[in-house]
């Protein structure tokens, strides 16, 4: 990895009122980011406004879910033909708050996945244990369940241009972020199932981003660890001010953890 990565996911947040001066100050305070490349995710509603004002910026634009149909009677979904035409160049698929408030299955997001490699979309891959699963020793096998089946018939050369999130369910919006050591030895073991999915010299390409209560607090400490490229970020990218610190850390942090 040349860049750490760090991807703002609003989720269910940022009416336009909130939206416009939310990205213009994130657009403005990261004019020209060292070592970070930075990446919004509004609401579907606030696409195209938010395209409207990162266009020609360093920051780059993406959603948070896609249907797997480029069209059709999909009442409600929202297709990755849409998303590329707005501008939009990643989309989390995956995500556990989708994984359990819709129901989406691995299969599902598996579909979803190679619709977005289709349509030149950067699929960013959300997989992670819940509390329960740690606890019973299940991390490893169900991070493997969720990487193999997500990218089940995504071929090498897609899998490569990809970005893996590794998020732990008990992590996300409690405030209790893994520790560098919890979420480096979790990378490390997804490093290792990329590399037997493509090879060991281009799975070192793959970001694979840690997500969990990142804020610019932790954020160095986290980016500065082995495997750990990057940050996908909830609550702390809802505050310009707190993410555009946060950014700019995780880009000094991936510097010196790549002795640049
Ligand atoms: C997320 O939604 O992907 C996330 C990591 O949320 P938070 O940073 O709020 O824990």
């Amino acid at each position: 990895m040349q860049t750490a990565l760090v991807i703002g996911n609003w989720k269910m947040n940022g009416t336009l009122a909130e939206a416009r001066p939310l990205a213009t100050a994130i657009r403005d305070g990261l004019k020209r980011p060292r070592g970070v490349e930075v990446v919004l995710c509004p609401p579907f509603t606030a696409l195209a406004a938010v395209s409207e004002i990162v266009k020609d910026s360093a920051i780059r634009l993406g959603a948070q879910n896609c249907h797997f149909e480029a069209s059709g009677a999909h009442t409600g979904e929202v297709s990755p033909p849409m998303l590329a035409e707005l501008g939009c160049r990643y989309v989390l698929l995956g995500h556990s708050e989708r994984r359990r408030e819709c129901g989406e299955t691995d299969e599902l997001i598996n579909h979803k996945v190679k619709a977005a490699v289709a349509h030149g979309l950067t699929f960013v891959l959300c997989v992670g244990e819940t509390g329960e699963e740690r606890r019973q020793g299940l991390t490893f096998p169900t991070i493997e369940g969720q990487l193999r089946a997500g990218l089940a018939g995504v071929p090498v050369e897609s899998i490569v241009k990809g970005v893996i999130a590794y998020e732990p369910v008990w992590a996300i919006g409690t405030g209790v972020n893994a520790t560098s050591a919890q979420a480096a030895e979790v990378h490390g073991y997804i490093r290792g199932l990329l590399s037997e999915l493509t090879s060991k010299e281009t799975a070192h390409a793959i970001p694979i981003l840690y997500g969990g209560s990142v804020k610019a607090d932790n954020v160095e400490e986290l980016v500065a660890a082995p495997e750990i490229d990057g940050a996908l970020v909830g609550g702390a990218s809802l505050n310009a001010a707190g993410f555009i610190a946060l950014a700019k850390k995780a880009g000094r942090a991936g510097a010196t953890s790549r002795g640049d």
